[in-house]
C-alpha cells in the first residue's frame, strides 16, 4: 500500500480481516496501533508480532486514520467509543476494502451489495469469470478478506461482496460494474432508519462515471426509487434486473426464464429451472444480476451461460448434500430467520423439515401458508417448545432436541414414506448459537450426519 511510510494507523477489531490489515499496513512501513475489546483476540494478535495498543487511551493527535473492522458500528445506533474518538479527532475512518483500492488503484472491480443474495451473486460471478478464463479474485464480505486477495494484472477483475457497513467506510470505491440486488428492512438498528440504510447502499454508485455500469434490481420499491435517482444523475449506464417481471433494456429471470433484453430485443437465453444449484425465484434475481454484470464486463453470451450451468453452489444455502434412494438431503443452515427459510420451503414438496435453534423475533408464524408442504417437522434447540405450539394441529412435529436425533428421525420417516420429490431439509429459521458456534458449523455437522447415513446405499451428489 503506497504512501504509508512514517504514518501511524490505528486498527480496531482483530478478527480475520483486522489481522490481515494490520500485517499489510506494517509491511507497507506504517506504525500500527491495533486493538480489540476482547483480551483473547489481543493475545492471538501479539503472537503475530503486533503489539496491542489501547486505543481508548491513545493520543489521537499521533494517529493518521482508523482502520475499522466491518462488524464494528461507527454511526448508528451509537458508534463504538473508539470510533467516536476518531471522529472527534477528525480522523478518517476506513475499512480494509479501502486499503485494497489504495494498493491496487487501477484494479477493475465488480462490487455487489443488497440486503439478500450478495454471497450467491458474488460466488456465481466469480465462477463465471474463472470458467471463462478471466483472471479473477473473489472476496470482501465473503471468504477471503480484501487485503489477502492476490494482486491482479490489468485485465484482472476483483469481485467484491460489500455490506452496507463496508460501503460506508470505502470512500474511494468506483466499481467498473456495481450491483444492487434488493433492499428490504434489515440492519435498521445499525443504520438508524431505512433512509440511512438506503443511503449506505447507494454509496456503491456514488463515484461511477460514464464508462461504468450500475445494475439495479426493480423488484422492491426502495430499489426502484434509488434506480430513478441514479438514472437522473446521468453518470453510469443503468441496467435493470428483475426476477418477477420483464426488465426493459435489462435482464429478467421471471418464471425461471433468463431473458436478455440488454440490446432491446428480448431473447430467452436459458431455462434457470434446470440449474439445480440456483433453486427458487430469489436465485433467478441473482442469476439475472450476474448475467448482466458479465455482459457489462464484455463476456460473450455462450461462456456466461456455460458458467451459470456449471455453478457449483455455495455451502449452507440450499446445498444438496446427497440423494439417498430418491430422497434429497439439503443443507440450508444459512437460513437464520423465517424470511430466508421461506425461500427454501417454496422450492420443495413434501418436506421433512428440521428447524429450531436460538429463536428470532416473529418465530415461524409468517410461514403458515407453506405448512401444507411439510410432511413432518423435527424440532431442535431452544425454539422447540415455541415452534411446536405454532405447528400444533397443522403439521406433525417431533421435538428431537439435537441435530443428530433430528437427522436420524427425518431420514427414517422420509425413507419409509418413499414419496416422490421428498426432501430432508435443514432450514432452521433460527440462529445457531444455542448449540453451535455459527451457522457454518451447524451445516457442517448436518453434512457429516447425512454422509454417514446408510453408506453404500446413498448415491452421493
Ligand atoms: P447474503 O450474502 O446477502 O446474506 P446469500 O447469497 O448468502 O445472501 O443468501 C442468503 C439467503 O438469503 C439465502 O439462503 C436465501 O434464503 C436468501 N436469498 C438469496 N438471494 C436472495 C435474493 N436475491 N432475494 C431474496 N432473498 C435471497
Amino acid at each position: 500500500i503506497p504512501g504509508l511510510a512514517g504514518r501511524t494507523l490505528a486498527v480496531l477489531g482483530l478478527g480475520k480481516s483486522g489481522l490481515v490489515a494490520a500485517k499489510a499496513l506494517k509491511a507497507s512501513g506504517a506504525t500500527v496501533w491495533a486493538w480489540d475489546d476482547s483480551a483473547a483476540q489481543r493475545a492471538q494478535f501479539a503472537g503475530e508480532g503486533i503489539e496491542p495498543v489501547d486505543l481508548g487511551t491513545a493520543d489521537w493527535a499521533r494517529i493518521d486514520a482508523l482502520v475499522l473492522s466491518p462488524g464494528i458500528p461507527h454511526s448508528f445506533p451509537k458508534p463504538h467509543p473508539i470510533a467516536a474518538q476518531a471522529k472527534a479527532a477528525n480522523k478518517p475512518i476506513i475499512g480494509d476494502v479501502e486499503l485494497l483500492l489504495r494498493a491496487q488503484p487501477h484494479a477493475r472491480l465488480l462490487a455487489i451489495t443488497g440486503t439478500n443474495g450478495k454471497s450467491t451473486t458474488t460466488a456465481l460471478s466469480g465462477h463465471i469469470l474463472g470458467a471463462a478464463g478471466r483472471q479473477v479474485a473473489v472476496g470482501g464480505n465473503i471468504g477471503t478478506p480484501a487485503l489477502a486477495l492476490p494482486a491482479l494484472g490489468v485485465a484482472g477483475i476483483y469481485v467484491l461482496e460489500l455490506s452496507s457497513y463496508q460501503l460506508e467506510i470505502t470512500p474511494s470505491l468506483k466499481p467498473t460494474v456495481a450491483i444492487l440486488l434488493n433492499i428490504t428492512p434489515d440492519h435498521i438498528d445499525r443504520h438508524g432508519d431505512m433512509a440511512g440504510y438506503i443511503a449506505a447502499k447507494e454509496r456503491i454508485f456514488r463515484r461511477q462515471g460514464a464508462d461504468d455500469t450500475a445494475i439495479i434490481g426493480i423488484d422492491d420499491e426502495p430499489s426502484r426509487a434509488l434506480r430513478e435517482r441514479i438514472v437522473a444523475r446521468k453518470a453510469a449506464r443503468v441496467v435493470s434486473i428483475s426476477s418477477i417481471r420483464p426488465a426493459p433494456a435489462g435482464v429478467s429471470g421471471a418464471g425461471g426464464k433468463l431473458v436478455d433484453d440488454l440490446d432491446g430485443k428480448a431473447e430467452a437465453v436459458l431455462d434457470l429451472t434446470g440449474v439445480a444449484t440456483l433453486p427458487g425465484e430469489h436465485n433467478w434475481q441473482n442469476a439475472a444480476a450476474a448475467y448482466a454484470a458479465m455482459r457489462a464486463l464484455g463476456l460473450q453470451r455462450t461462456p456466461i451461460l456455460e458458467g451459470i450451468r456449471t455453478y457449483p453452489g455455495l455451502a449452507h444455502r440450499q446445498e444438496l448434500i446427497a440423494t439417498i434412494a430418491g430422497v434429497r438431503y439439503v443443507n440450508d443452515s444459512k437460513a437464520t430467520n423465517a424470511d430466508a427459510t421461506q425461500k427454501a420451503l417454496v422450492c420443495y414438496h413434501p418436506i421433512y423439515w428440521i428447524l429450531g435453534g436460538k429463536p428470532k423475533e416473529g418465530g415461524i408464524e409468517s410461514l403458515k401458508a407453506l405448512f401444507p408442504r411439510i410432511a413432518h417437522a423435527y424440532l431442535i434447540g431452544e425454539a422447540s417448545a415455541d415452534f411446536a405450539r405454532t405447528l400444533k394441529g397443522q403439521v406433525a412435529a417431533t421435538e428431537c432436541g439435537t441435530l443428530d436425533r433430528a437427522v436420524a428421525a427425518a431420514h427414517a420417516q422420509a425413507q419409509a414414506d418413499g414419496k416422490a420429490g421428498a426432501v430432508v431439509l435443514l432450514s432452521p429459521a433460527c440462529a445457531s448459537f444455542d448449540q453451535f458456534a455459527n451457522f457454518e458449523q451447524r451445516g457442517d455437522v448436518f453434512r457429516q450426519l447425512v454422509l454417514a447415513l446408510e453408506p453404500g446405499n446413498g448415491q452421493r451428489r
